[in-house]
């Protein structure tokens, strides 16, 4: 069976995962995710509803961005790639890497204190010169 060895299985549920994933350590998939909380137990946030929360934040910094920058033609601001670290689905700590607009999961086995931490032990060595901070 073609790539049958390459497959990677949700950290959590078992079920296959389509490719792209498997170069990251203990993937978990959308289905799991779904249900992931933050340390309040509250459902986990990022992006738009991380960064800003709510619309009249979002136009708040938009106006002041266009304060900032003298220009009223600014019409939108990027949503930073950030959310809540770390999260938990089922009572398990998972990461996520928020990265492109999205994210993606990783299950910790060894109850990290932060996600390069998760990256030194989930990870085989990789070299010094492509590591950088919290990418
Ligand atoms: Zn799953």
């Amino acid at each position: 069976m073609r790539g049958n060895k390459e497959k990677s299985l949700c950290a959590i549920c078992g079920v296959e995962l389509r490719g792209g994933k498997r170069s990251y350590p203990n993937p978990v998939c959308g289905q799991c995710d779904s249900r992931a909380l933050n340390a309040n137990g509250e459902k986990a946030k990022w992006g738009f509803e991380y960064v800003f929360k709510t619309q009249e934040r979002y136009q708040k910094a938009l106006d002041e961005a266009r304060r900032h920058y003298n220009d009223n033609t600014i019409d939108a601001i990027i949503v930073p790639d950030d959310g809540e670290n770390p999260v938990f689905i089922d009572g398990r700590k998972c990461w996520r890497r928020y990265r492109f607009g999205g994210y993606l999961t990783m299950r910790d086995d060894f109850d990290c204190s932060d996600i390069s931490e998760f990256y030194r032990k989930h990870n085989k060595p990789r070299s010094k010169t492509s590591e950088k901070k919290n990418d």
